[in-house]
């Protein structure tokens, strides 16, 4: 097992401690339910064949059909794929909404396929795992390297092979096929508000409003844009390229738009910055004056090497994973507070679950009530992760355990555990 999945797993157990959970509960929740490995094999634009592995995972679906994103990374693997279905299942009970949690994922490096290709790999996707998802069994969403049109490729070869129209099997799809208003921003989006209601609690409301922002993508980069117009200072920001500084604030639009014309956040220039701009090592970026991180790329980012250097005083986590649970230990002694990923980046499954109710009912919302629905849900679970982090006296990311574990002890044992037979 590795270390992200046992810390994953560990989170259980510790939660486990602050409420009352029947061992038998414990025990289904210890493993995933259903995990399934597969080859995918597609034509190459050159005529030669191909394969790639891919992974499916429902961990758990007592609250609901599984909900989880299909992620394309060369270093992607079947522990990562578990740990990751494993915080869906707790993120999705932590946001209230009604779903189990479930992860994909293809072992490539897209930036090596054609477009062609990308689309025959994710149509070979939907081919070997179309058992196991389904509008009312398993929903995949987009992840890293993966967008709204490969959830389009992948919503039609779905409805090909089932004969019917069934745009709720997947989230994330284009707005032209039954996608959400709101669906691109929803991540950052929740982000923001879970920061906006912690504020004033998080000591954050009077602070110097400096940022640092590891990976500049899709949750990244918009809540780097939210965050600027929001009066906060981006004083760096990285990708896979590398990072870059700049004391006095950094213009994430600029950024954005030089990012997308060339390439990476370190083809800067000096539109770019509102003073001096310097390229930094991503390593680096944790140990800047700031107040506040956010890590928006990967896994295991902040880990017991690093922890100790941080100076920022919150740690928002948009990307799923990203502190490791031995940092998490260093940060609690240090006074960090870290906003854990299952709240924090929740905003991205609430609208996808937006998504799939429209797409049910066959009636789609306008953009504002998007906001209008997300803002109230991101609000009252943070403000409820707080007051139980508070009245326990335990971190943010155990109190989001906990609350998370009490809606999946009650759906389980709502449909029967040892105390219905044995009173
Ligand atoms: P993305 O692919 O759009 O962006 C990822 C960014 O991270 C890219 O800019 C990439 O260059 C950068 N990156 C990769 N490796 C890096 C490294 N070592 N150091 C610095 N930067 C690096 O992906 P995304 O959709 O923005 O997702 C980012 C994270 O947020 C992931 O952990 C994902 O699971 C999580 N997340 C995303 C959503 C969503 O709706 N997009 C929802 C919940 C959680």
């Amino acid at each position: 097992m590795s270390e992200t999945l046992q810390g994953a797993i560990s989170q259980l157990h510790k939660a486990a401690k602050y409420t009352e959970v029947p061992d038998e509960i414990l025990d289904i929740l210890q493993f995933p339910a259903e995990v399934l490995s597969s080859r995918l094999t597609i034509r190459m634009d050159n005529g030669a064949r191909r394969s790639f592995q891919a992974w499916r995972c429902r961990y758990d679906g007592s609250r609901g059909p599984t909900k989880g994103g299909i992620r394309f990374h060369p270093d992607a693997n079947m522990d990562e794929v578990v740990s990751l279905a494993f915080w869906m299942t707790f993120k999705c009970a932590v946001i209230g909404v009604p779903y189990g949690g479930a992860k994909g994922a293809v072992k490539v490096d897209t930036r090596e396929l054609s477009k062609a290709e990308l689309e025959r790999l994710s149509r070979a996707y939907v081919h070997a795992f179309a058992g196991l998802i389904g509008p009312d069994r398993d929903i995949p969403a987009p992840d890293m390297y993966t967008n709204p049109m490969v959830m389009g490729w992948m919503m039609d070869e779905y409805c090909s092979l089932v004969g019917q129209h069934v745009p709720g099997v997947i989230t994330g799809k284009p707005l032209a096929i039954g996608g959400s208003q709101g669906r691109s921003i929803a991540t950052a989006l929740g982000g923001f508000y879970v920061l906006q209601q912690l504020l004033k609690s998080l000591d954050l409301d009077k602070c110097e409003k400096r940022v640092v922002i590891q990976g500049f993508g899709n949750a990244g980069a918009t809540m780097a844009e939210m965050l600027h117009k929001d009066g906060w200072k981006i004083v760096a920001v990285s990708d896979s390229s590398g990072g870059i500084y700049c004391k006095e604030g950094l213009d994430p639009v600029a950024l954005a738009e030089r990012k997308r014309k060339k390439g990476s956040v370190r083809d800067y220039d000096k539109s770019c910055g509102g003073g001096k701009i310097e390229s930094i090592e991503r390593d680096e970026m944790f140990e800047c004056d700031c107040d506040l991180i956010i890590p928006a790329a990967l896994e295991s980012q902040i880990t017991r090497d690093n922890a100790s250097a941080i100076k920022a005083r919150v740690i928002l986590e948009l990307a799923n994973g990203p502190v490791t649970s031995d940092a998490d230990e260093i940060l609690q002694k240090n006074d960090v507070i870290v906003v854990p990923d299952i709240l924090a980046n929740a905003g991205g499954v609430t609208v996808s679950y937006f998504e799939w109710v429209q797409n049910k009912q066959g009636y789609y919302w306008i953009e504002q009530e998007v906001y209008d629905r997300l803002k109230p849900m991101m609000e009252t679970e943070s403000q409820a992760v707080w007051d139980l982090a508070e009245s326990k006296k335990i971190t943010l990311r155990t109190a989001a355990y906990v609350l998370g574990l009490e809606r999946l002890v009650d759906a389980i044992k709502a449909v029967g555990t040892q105390a219905y037979f044995c009173p």
